[in-house]
């Protein structure tokens, strides 16, 4: 199997090897300094402000969005939704489930967001904004700068869902002035999926701190007091948060967020260069590193998907809703190599020898 998905992505032999393993009892103290160190990792790598905690959460990221949503907004918030694609509408739809009033600046797929767009809304009275960095739906990376900038002056709680940007895409949660970053296992990571990361900056420790969630799972005062010794509430994806850490450590090894930021790079760099002449379009007008969407001009995208993975072997990802016909995406996270790309490569111009690009 060669995975040019976004998400659960190709694992190193490392972290298959700790998944291999029998899981471990969690209440002990060696746990505990897993966790910790995971912690530190992730405020590390976010470049979080002193004070920053994070949090691990046995959910998909959705469940980290929602978290994030019911603890630090209320009905008497006013949050603005970039949205721009699927994971957009869900930031939007979870707001309209737990009643936050908010308001949508919609995008074109592929469609950047300039600042023009951005000030549109500037000096009203907004009180927070929610964005998908990388808008993985179509591969559009945001300016979390601009982005950031704009809440510092209107003064808004500031959430960055970086579920597929984090270690992807350059990220500073100091440097932007994000009050939170999201992350899940199965995106950069790349371990299984299953856990999701909710970095708060010390504004957003203290709105959980006070916040009157309705809800036990997904309460993050609860799961604040219980990080402070290492622990969750509950019983965590244990196998899961040992990857994490395995992979942690591998990217620290390996020089850290931006030595992987680059490497992600690289990957996307080399498979643009090697996809140029055959018949695509790209996408997104702000492309960010994970991903990269493809419009086939003669082929159907999900026929592409389907032959890759049936006669093939090789997975890239189909686009759901609206643009299933006409776009899929190939990714570059995960532990894909440059000679992946060229057997991917290789594969679309097999195709179209035969007709079917
Ligand atoms: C993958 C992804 C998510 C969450 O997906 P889950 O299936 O819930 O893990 C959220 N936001 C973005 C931008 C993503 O890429």
């Amino acid at each position: 199997m060669l995975n040019f998905t976004v998400g659960p992505v190709m694992s190193s032999p490392e972290v298959c090897a700790v998944g291999a393993q029998q899981v471990p009892y969690f209440r002990t103290a060696e746990f505990s300094r897993v966790m910790l160190e995971n912690e530190q990792w992730m405020l590390r790598f976010a470049d979080a402000p002193q004070g920053s905690r994070s949090l691990f959460l046995t959910s998909s990221s959705t469940g980290a969005m929602e978290a994030v949503v019911m603890n630090c907004f209320t009905e008497k918030d006013h949050v603005l939704v970039i949205n721009g694609g699927s994971f957009g509408a869900r930031f939007a739809k979870l707001c309209e489930i737990h009643a936050i009033p908010h308001t949508e600046l919609l995008l074109k797929p592929g469609q950047k967001l300039t600042r023009e767009m951005l000030y549109a809304y500037d000096g009203q009275p907004f009180t927070g904004l929610l964005v998908n960095v990388d808008e993985t739906s179509t591969g559009v990376l945001y300016d979390t700068q601009m982005i950031g900038e704009f809440c510092r002056k209107n003064h808004l709680f500031y959430v960055c869902d970086c579920v597929s940007s984090f270690l992807a895409d350059p990220f500073s949660m100091k440097g932007c002035g994000a009050d939170v970053m999201i992350t899940g296992s199965q995106k950069v990571l790349a371990c299984p999926p299953g856990v999701s990361i909710v970095v708060l900056a010390p504004s957003a420790v203290g709105r959980v701190n006070h916040a009157r969630v309705r809800s036990m799972y997904f309460n993050l005062a609860d799961a604040l007091t219980n990080m402070e010794r290492g622990q969750t509430p509950f019983t965590p994806a244990v196998g899961i948060l040992l990857q994490i850490h395995t992979r942690l450590k591998e990217i620290d090894a390996c020089g850290g967020a931006q030595a992987e930021v680059a490497r992600v790079a690289a990957q996307a760099v080399d498979f643009r260069r090697k996809i140029d002449g055959l018949p695509f379009t790209m996408v997104s007008q702000s492309p960010a590193n994970g991903v990269t969407p493809l419009h086939p001009l003669h082929a159907n995208a999900y026929d592409i998907f389907l032959t890759l993975k049936d006669h093939y072997g090789i997975w890239v990802c189909p686009n759901g809703g609206e643009l299933r016909q006409t776009v899929f995406r190939v990714g570059h996270i995960g532990a894909l190599t440059h000679e992946d790309n060229t057997l991917l490569v290789d594969a679309f111009k097999d195709l179209q020898r035969k007709g079917m690009l």
